[in-house]
């Protein structure tokens, strides 16, 4: 591998708040340490469409405020096929890009590894997506904030379920992952949470409804990862609805407000701190790895490590739900 000049940066797979501000951090330090930086737009389509040009600074400027991606995102079916990963090879040669930054979640990285072990370009991986499902690092960019923005939705139905006495269900995103039910679900004082990773038996789930409605709660929120293996919130409402006939069930759906809006604090803070450490990371001569934090501290992993081991959920978290609802 010889000296690197030119980076190149995408954003790939869903999009995430504060994708924006990683971007600008890597465009930025780039800069700083002499680098070329250019955007690559609509992931890896990008590359195969030769969708590249120069990022100067001022071209990042007003950017880590914006929820979504500039440089747009994309799933690539091309890319996967080693005819899409030669063009996009041969048009990287052709921008003199000598290294790559990968915004996105781990099948964008899945891409990344099999293209740096095919071509000679080093690849550096950061964590973007709100699902939180990456293993290897604490936190992804977009996470906090899609939490943020499911608990102030949750906030408003409590209202209404309070005032009518009501039983909701909310289905929030995860398909694979229930950390975006799990942590809201804590944070918005829900009464369960039902997740991929653990299997809840409607009956159990029954009883627990029960023991509230004895206690005379006047609402009640249950989360629902979209991934959970009944069949989403409106098959475990109907599943549930027969038996509470005296309680009028409603479901609500987020949806796509989860991926939107204004980056919170904590992910501008963590897409910047980030951003800076991938390009640190090339400048060390790491490739396939991914830049991520363990424990406040930024840590690499390697991309071998981060696509195939699965995230765990914290089962002392999930016993927090359970204490909370006595
Ligand atoms: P999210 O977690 O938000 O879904 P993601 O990065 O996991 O994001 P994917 O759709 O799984 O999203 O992957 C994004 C893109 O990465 C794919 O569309 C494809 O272009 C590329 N990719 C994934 N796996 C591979 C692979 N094995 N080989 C080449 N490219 C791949």
């Amino acid at each position: 591998m010889g000296k690197i000049t030119n980076i190149g940066i995408l954003t790939s797979g869903g999009d995430s708040p504060g994708m924006n501000a990683a971007i600008r951090a890597v465009v930025r330090a780039g800069i700083y340490h002499g680098f070329k930086v250019f955007g690559i737009r609509h992931g890896y389509n990008g590359m195969i469409y030769n969708q590249i040009k120069e990022l100067k600074s001022h071209d990042v400027a007003n950017t880590i405020q914006r929820g979504g991606t500039f440089l747009k995102t994309a799933r690539s079916k091309e890319f996967m096929t080693p005819e899409g990963m030669e063009i996009a090879y041969n048009n990287l040669k052709l921008n003199k890009i000598d290294a790559l930054v990968i915004i996105g979640g781990d099948g964008s990285f899945r891409g990344a590894l099999e293209f740096s072990n095919k071509y000679d370009i080093p690849c550096i991986g950061i964590p973007g997506t709100i699902d939180n499902d990456i293993f290897g690092t604490d936190d992804t960019i977009g996470y906090d904030t899609a939490i943020n923005t499911v608990i102030e939705a949750v906030d408003k139905i409590r209202d209404t379920a309070s005032s009518h006495e009501r039983l909701f269900f909310i289905e929030v995103m995860g398909r694979d992952a229930g950390f975006i039910a799990l942590r809201a679900g804590i944070a918005c004082g829900a009464e369960a949470i039902l997740i991929p990773e653990v299997e809840t038996p409607i009956e159990t789930l029954k009883e627990h409804l029960e023991n509230g409605f004895k206690r005379k709660k006047s609402s009640n929120i249950i989360l629902v990862a979209e991934g959970e293996k009944a069949g989403g919130a409106f098959e475990i409402a109907k599943a549930v609805e027969k038996d509470f006939k005296d309680y009028s069930v409603r479901v609500t759906v987020l949806g796509h407000i989860q991926r939107g809006g204004s980056p919170s604090a904590y992910d501008r803070f963590l897409a910047s701190r980030l951003g800076v450490a991938a390009v640190e990371a090339l400048m060390e001569d790491q490739r396939s790895i991914m830049v991520g934090t363990q424990n406040q501290q930024v840590v690499y992993v390697p991309f071998s490590k981060s696509v195939k081991a699965h995230k765990p959920i914290d089962p002392k978290l999930l016993e927090l739900i359970e204490i909370l609802n006595v």
